[in-house]
């Protein structure tokens, strides 16, 4: 199917059009009071996070990285101290582990590519202090296992939730089980600002103030320095642009869940696809579909395709977990689970800006690339 449709992965053109007007009206408006750091536009965003996901507090950073390296040191982790977490996530959730100092330990996922319990317990030492969940792809994981490991061995949990915005387990949103949550809003996130930024939730008021000297040279609301600190705020007109899309943000979820919907509908009995968990089909889980990430056995194949047929797709971190990285340190770990996994997982295209045809249409080439001799 060689048509003239063209669907990019990611769309970063569509959706500034889709706002033009309100766009350059919020710039024209920031940039005429001259509000660049620490104003007002912040504060709002940050009262709107805590709305949206019912979190006792807030703090704009300069992005998802910042937003785990902050949480980290607020939380006193540094050196000698283990963290638990996916080989299946991005590089940062173990860089910023490696930045402040302490070790991050990868394990395995499950079949929905979330970090798998029983993985976790077998890596727990007596230097663990952190499990690090990242809610991949707009999915929580299981959160009552979690706990209950941490509870056992005395472990705080600090979440990795920068692809998971609103994303629910039991009714309650990403970022707010753990100690702390951290966000990321890159461009392509589903809540995305015209560049870098993050934030840190928490519901513990100790944690909070930390981050909040942290973030801005150590200094109080007084603004006097009281500890080290450093430079990583949320610039105030990244906040008014994330303030004008959270207008749309629950209509763009919706919309997300009903495209993954479509897919699972018209995909579903591909024996070579394994797709993600569709929306409802696990009470518990309420997903919000960063990502798309399905898994087939001939996944390369697959992806010239799609190509041919003028769809983009991406395989997530380059088709590589984190202990797949050569001279990290990771040398010596072998997670087979997440391996077999990194060399079948691909991304469909997965943001507002997709029509229904356009869902159809890469159905349609999926179907026809399975009803033609695939196999190698
Ligand atoms: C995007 C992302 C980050 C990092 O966010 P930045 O804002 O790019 O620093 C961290 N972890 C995960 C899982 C992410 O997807």
């Amino acid at each position: 199917m060689k048509s003239k449709r063209k669907i990019p992965f990611f769309n970063y053109p569509a959706l500034f059009k889709a706002q033009e007007t309100e766009i350059m009206d919020t710039l024209h408006d920031v940039m005429s009071r001259g509000a660049y750091i620490l104003q007002r536009d912040l504060e709002e965003f940050e009262e709107n996070i805590k709305k949206l996901i019912g979190v006792k507090h807030v703090l704009g950073v300069a992005d998802g990285t910042n937003a785990l390296m902050l949480s980290l040191r607020a939380a006193g982790v540094g050196h000698g101290d283990e963290v638990i977490m996916s080989s299946h996530t991005y590089i940062a959730t173990a860089a910023a582990v490696h930045f402040v100092g302490a070790t991050p330990v990868l394990v395995e996922c499950g079949a929905d590519h979330m970090i798998d319990p029983k993985s976790v317990e077998q890596a727990i030492t007596d230097n663990t202090r952190v499990i690090m969940p990242t809610q991949l792809n707009g999915r929580t994981c299981d959160m009552d296992a979690l706990q209950a490991i941490a509870d056992k061995h005395g472990l705080i949990i600090i979440e990795d939730a920068a692809q998971a915005l609103s994303s629910m387990y039991k009714g309650k949103c990403a970022g707010t089980f753990g100690l702390a949550g951290t966000f990321s809003f890159y461009p392509a996130k589903v809540l995305g600002c015209f560049g870098d930024g993050g934030a840190v939730v928490t519901n513990d008021g100790e944690i909070a103030e930390s981050v909040a000297r942290l973030r801005d040279h150590g200094r109080n609301e007084g603004g006097e320095v009281v500890t080290w600190g450093t430079n990583s705020r949320l610039d105030n007109i990244q906040a008014a642009i994330l303030n004008l899309k959270l207008r749309t943000f629950i209509q763009g979820m919706e919309w997300r869940r009903e495209i993954a919907a479509m897919y699972d509908q018209a995909l579903r009995n591909i024996d070579d696809l394994s797709l993600p968990p569709a929306p409802d089909s696990d009470e518990k889980h309420y997903d919000i579909y960063q990502n798309y990430e399905l898994e087939s056995g001939h996944r390369n194949k697959l992806k010239s395709f799609l190509a041919e047929c003028g769809i983009g797709t991406i395989i997530q971190w380059g088709g590589k977990a984190v202990h797949q990285f050569k001279g990290l340190g990771f040398d010596d770990v072998k997670l087979p689970i997440t391996e077999k996994m990194t060399s079948r997982f691909l991304m469909l295209p997965m943001h507002t800006a997709l029509t229904d045809e356009d869902v159809d249409y890469i159905c349609e080439c999926i179907i026809e690339f399975y009803s033609t001799d695939y196999t190698d």
